[in-house]
């Protein structure tokens, strides 16, 4: 059972559906992992919904609404298989039990097999690409390796698929979730025994909060 779960902010975010594709890909592989936090999310849309039921006979704006509902019920059924293709890709492939659904859509093969790329004491493989300022990596932390000592432009969101490892007097284990923001300065230890596979999400774009900010990172567009 996980010990270290999501922020409420972004499980409400979640709920809402306003959250980018990667950041809900990593909470919406937590809620198969968390029955707690799958009940959270479930009110926190239940409430969302009422709320909007609510606003009917004032002048929202329908096709807002219906674009609002559309992403609270895309949200609502995250056990079941999302696409046609899921399945079939599940049925070529074999199935990595390590990858909880939602995932499964995103990596389609057994984690041993992915074009893992060395980075020293971690591996890693690219997800996502295609969303630009968000790096969605899969990492394998080597058994008893350390990941270098790091801080980040924005938040970085760690949740362990297998294995675990200890971070600042920490235990992560399947299912839990690290948040680290820019000032967390860490550098996270893999079991002694077995790699430690993780979905790692980090946002660079955080750290452009405001002008003076912007004004600082002179080599960042936005
Ligand atoms: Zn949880």
């Amino acid at each position: 059972m996980a010990k270290h779960h999501p922020e409420t902010d972004l499980l409400l975010e979640y709920a809402a559906g306003s959250l980018s594709e990667p950041f809900s890909l990593l909470v919406a592989t937590h809620l198969a992992l968390c029955p707690g936090c799958r009940e959270k999310t479930g009110q926190y849309e239940a409430v969302g919904g009422a709320m909007l039921e609510n606003l009917e006979s004032t002048d929202i704006d329908d096709r807002l609404r219906d674009k609002v509902f559309a992403q609270l019920s895309a949200h609502v059924d995250i056990d079941a298989p999302a696409h046609a293709t899921t399945m079939q890709n599940a049925a070529l492939n074999e199935i990595d039990m390590r990858l909880p659904q939602p995932l499964r859509s995103y990596v389609k093969d057994n984690l041993e097999h992915l074009n893992w790329k060395s980075r020293g004491p971690v591996d890693e493989v690219k997800l996502l690409t295609e969303h630009a300022g968000v790096t969605s990596r899969l990492l394998k932390i080597k058994a008893g390796k350390a990941m270098p000592r790091h801080t980040h432009d924005g938040t970085e969101l760690t949740l362990v698929l297998s294995g675990g490892f200890t971070d600042q007097g920490l235990y992560f284990g399947r299912g839990d979730v690290e948040t680290a923001s820019s000032q967390t300065d860490h550098a996270p230890v893999a079991d002694d025994d077995e790699d430690c596979y993780c979905l790692a999400i980090n946002d660079q774009r955080l750290r452009l909060s405001g002008p003076i900010t912007r004004f600082l990172n002179p080599f960042v567009r936005l």
